[in-house]
């Protein structure tokens, strides 16, 4: 295979070989676009090169030779002339956009001789400054030479010349500081080379070095840019373009569409008489692209139109970047253009309206994970450049918020209640402190992973949160280590990047605009998954189905204790010293929990409820045995300590109490019952459902069914009614997935449970595993992907195919899932393909959901 392609041959659809911009610039140069001739070295050489030992093919600078030939030819230049020279810019570009990662070298091709040409055509101090630019350029890209280093003699001849800016050197200065930078390599024990080939090489192994730089791994690793998506780079030798020529020249950086709110109409800058660099440099201030038409109306036309071409020809906004030659307009990238999600939806609904796509591909371009952006209050991105950065974080659940640092519980609900913004900040958090989460605006704990109590308590509400924000040490007096913070003192948490900032950072509020509703419209009609909401309370309730929620697929209903005034009687009824005690206590909770059922009965009216017996250990409800303080008396301690076990998540949880304490499960049984009967007077159409956590056999099951058949039959008789409920599990054990045949019998529908499946399969524990060990372990590659977001499809994956089949196998019955997973797009395309029926994800992740099942009814 050919290691070098001319623009007029390369492959533009080909961006693994090509990489992204050379694979632009072929495709515009066969458009026809006025792109400057040149030539790709292939993302191949590249990984070649590695294989080698870091050695460049032996044949390449012969391949690489016969393209500066060619364009010799298409430009009457010559290489290394000292009439009309051939100078060329040496650019990265891998197949994944990586902007400023990867290394760039402009006016390549000069030395002694080769500036005396470029003089006579362009001037001396033109000539010089080039020559100037090229060699620091050089020295610091290919020699790592510190750019410091250089600036000290550019600084040095601008005093002896006694000119403040780099612009007002003139050519005897820049003589000079070619020379001093010739000393500063010799400094280095380098030596400029000045034969342009030796140059060219030198600059393309320099390339393919920087693929392997820190700056470029590490955005790999952040972006989670794997060999499959791009693998080395490609080395793309232009043909200069000169932007800063005159005032007849410029340079500029330009997106069709504004990329902030999807905006029609050309949005970015230019910089006359500048090139690429000063940009970038930020020495002079750029112009906005509007005042181009007056100052440049000929190059501004062609800049307009081209952009248009390059819309209808690649039916997606681009981000271009133009250099104007002496009133000679060049193109010298296109790709697309990186968006947030408002102004994505914007461009997919407009671009349907414009006959530009279809609404196919108006779904299918989309960006699912990034939809949640639309529904949470966000951080202003430029407040943020200036703010200080406390720490960072595991970024749990997205949004942003300032508030009061607030350490303890029960001041922050007391803070919350007065109406103060609180920002909760713990160790760690435990059921018995979701009171304050309703207090607070956001939460930030040190330790936990994403899926841990904070990270799903807040996820569900919608709160920003961060977990795992291991450099902090928080106490319930205040946080140390890597910085402080203090009761009260004023903390901005972003739950969608993990940082934490000191003082109020302005956050931008969002609105469903209609744009969005209509693409939810679209998504909807062609996905086949059900998408339904993990909604514990009415307000939650609500706000899923406005989002278009069609059910709730889970209902944790331990959820409903958290409130002050069903802690209380939670607690009582735990310390109960014998059953006709605990009975008469669960009397007073059911009137409770019926209540809330009928509430989020009536809002989803219609429309399936799942709800799901208590799960936790009973000891959550309780203070921790350590506990001190007040509102923890000597009995309640005792009591703790009693249930406390030394691994809780595998302890007497979920089923296991409703065996053990079957009087609970009676009560939420007959609470649902009663209150779906209590509906049902009321002519509002119910379908709740039940479903028992953490089921291992088929005997837990048929004995919880037990309870569920004689509860029916008696209030469907004393209230004369037949009513609609189903009855079902949640798949989470190992063991329910390997013998789901067996549990269909005692169940009408099934649910996933991936959270703790996950758990189970990896033997990794959900509290815990992201702080310790997991963050490191998907760095290191270890894991491709974090099993608790993204289901871990070989391994989970297959129990949950296994399960699917065994059920769908037995009975004609309803399967879906309800862990963290549903609300992952790449989860989603799984549990399309493996046949589920629907998916239940939190609120806010619901429109995520929902175009993602459609992009995979579509793929
Ligand atoms: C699960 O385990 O996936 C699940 C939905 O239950 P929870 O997160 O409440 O344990
Ligand atoms: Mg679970």
């Amino acid at each position: 295979m050919a290691m070098v392609y001319p623009y007029e041959k390369g492959d533009g659809k080909n961006k693994k070989l090509l990489g992204g911009k050379g694979a632009g610039l072929c495709e515009m140069t066969r458009m026809g676009l006025p792109v400057p001739p040149g030539f790709v070295i292939t993302t191949e050489v590249c990984k070649e090169y590695y294989r080698a030992s870091k050695k460049l093919p032996r044949s390449l600078m012969r391949e690489v030779m016969a393209g500066i030939a060619h364009l010799e030819k298409k430009t009457g230049r010559t290489w290394g002339s000292a009439e009309r020279p051939l100078l060329v810019s040496v650019r990265s570009g891998a197949a994944v956009s990586m902007p400023g990662m990867m290394d760039t070298i402009l006016n390549l091709g000069i030395n002694d001789k080769t500036v005396e040409g470029l003089a006579r055509e362009a001037g001396g101090r033109f000539a010089w400054d080039s020559y100037r630019r090229f060699v620091q350029l050089f020295g610091k890209v290919v020699f790592d030479i510190d750019d410091s280093e250089f600036d000290a003699v550019l600084e040095a001849a601008k005093k002896k010349q006694r000119v403040a800016q780099d612009s007002e050197l003139d050519e005897a200065s820049l003589r000079c500081v070619v020379d001093g930078y010739m000393r500063t390599y010799k400094r280095h024990g380098k030596q400029f080379p000045s034969e342009p080939r030796k140059q060219l090489e030198l600059a393309t192994r320099a390339v393919f070095e920087s693929w392997s730089g820190e700056r470029a791994v590490v955005y790999r690793k952040m972006n989670k840019i794997g060999p499959e998506t791009a693998d080395g780079t490609a080395v793309n030798v232009v043909v200069m373009a000169f932007g800063n020529m005159g005032e007849d020249s410029a340079t500029g950086v330009v997106f069709t569409r504004n990329p902030g709110d999807g905006a029609r109409g050309l949005f970015g800058d230019y910089l006359i008489n500048a090139q690429g660099e000063d940009v970038v440099a930020g020495v002079r201030t750029p112009r906005p692209i509007q005042e181009m038409e007056k100052t440049m109306p000929g190059p501004y036309k062609e800049l307009l139109r081209t952009c248009q071409k390059l819309e209808k020809h690649y039916r997606e906004p681009q981000d271009i970047e133009f250099t104007v030659e002496r009133g000679k307009f060049y193109m010298l990238q296109t790709r697309r253009a990186k968006m947030n999600a408002a102004a994505s939806v914007r461009t997919s609904v407009e671009m349907v309206k414009e006959n530009m796509i279809n609404k196919k591909q108006a779904i299918t371009r989309l960006d699912a994970d990034q939809l949640e952006q639309l529904l949470h209050d966000t951080i202003d991105a430029r407040a943020a450049k200036s703010a200080d950065r406390l720490a960072s974080g595991i970024a749990a659940s997205p949004g942003a918020a300032s508030g009061m640092a607030t350490f303890d519980v029960k001041k922050a609900i007391r803070l919350g209640e007065a109406g103060k913004p609180v920002i909760l900040v713990r160790e760690e958090t435990k059921p018995e402190d979701v009171p304050a989460f309703f207090a607070s605006k956001g939460v930030l704990t040190s330790r936990g992973g994403k899926t841990s109590h904070a990270a799903v308590v807040a996820r569900g509400m919608g709160m920003p949160c961060i977990v795992g924000c291991a450099s902090l040490h928080i106490t319930e007096k205040g946080a140390s280590g890597s910085a402080r913070i203090r009761e009260g003192e004023t903390i901005t948490v972003d739950g969608s990047t993990g940082a934490v900032y000191r003082g109020a950072v302005p956050t931008i509020r969002p609105r469903m605009t209609k744009d969005f509703q209509t693409l939810l419209g679209w998504a909807a009609k062609v996905k086949k998954l059900g998408v339904r909401a993990n909604a514990d309370t009415p307000e939650m309730a609500e706000r899923a189905r406005g989002y278009g929620a069609e059910g709730i697929g889970l209902c944790r209903t331990e959820r409903m204790f958290n409130d002050a005034d069903r802690i209380e009687p939670f607690r009582d009824m735990i310390m109960a010293k014998d059953a006709a005690e605990r009975k008469r206590i669960l009397a007073k909770l059911e009137r409770l929990q019926r209540r809330d059922f009928a509430k989020i009965f009536s809002v989803m009216h219609g429309k399936r409820v799942t709800v799901r017996l208590l799960d936790p250990p009973l000891h959550e409800f309780l203070p921790s045995p350590g506990e001190s303080g007040s509102r923890v008396n000597k009995a309640l301690q005792k009591r703790a300590r009693e249930l406390a076990e030394t691994n809780p998540m595998m302890g007497h949880r979920g089923v296991r109490v409703g065996i053990t304490y079957p009087e609970i499960y009676k009560m939420q049984i007959r609470a649902v019952l009663e209150a779906a009967a209590d509906c049902t007077a009321k002519k509002i159409e119910v379908r709740p459902q039940i479903m028992v956590p953490q089921v291992g056999t088929a005997s837990e099951l048929e004995r919880v069914r037990a309870m569920y058949d004689e509860a029916r039959r008696e209030v469907e008789a004393r209230r004369g009614t037949r009513l609609s409920v189903n009855f079902g599990t949640m798949m989470e054990t190992v063991r329910a997935c390997v013998t789901a045949g067996e549990l269909a019998s005692s169940a009408e529908f099934f649910s996933f449970g991936t959270n703790d499946l996950t758990q189970a399969v990896f033997s990794f524990s959900r509290e815990d595993a992201e702080a310790k060990f997991l963050t490191e372990y998907l760095e290191g590659g270890v894991l491709a992907r974090n099993p608790f977001q993204t289901i871990d499809s070989s391994g989970v994956g297959e129990l949950v195919r296994a399960g699917t089949a065994a059920g769908k196998k037995a009975k004609n019955m309803e399967i879906g899932i309800c862990g963290e997973h549903g609300g992952d797009p790449d989860s989603v395309a799984f549990f399309h393909s493996a046949g589920l029926d629907y998916v239940s994800a939190s609120p806010y992740r619901i429109p995520t959901a929902i175009v993602a099942a459609a992009q995979a009814a579509l793929a």
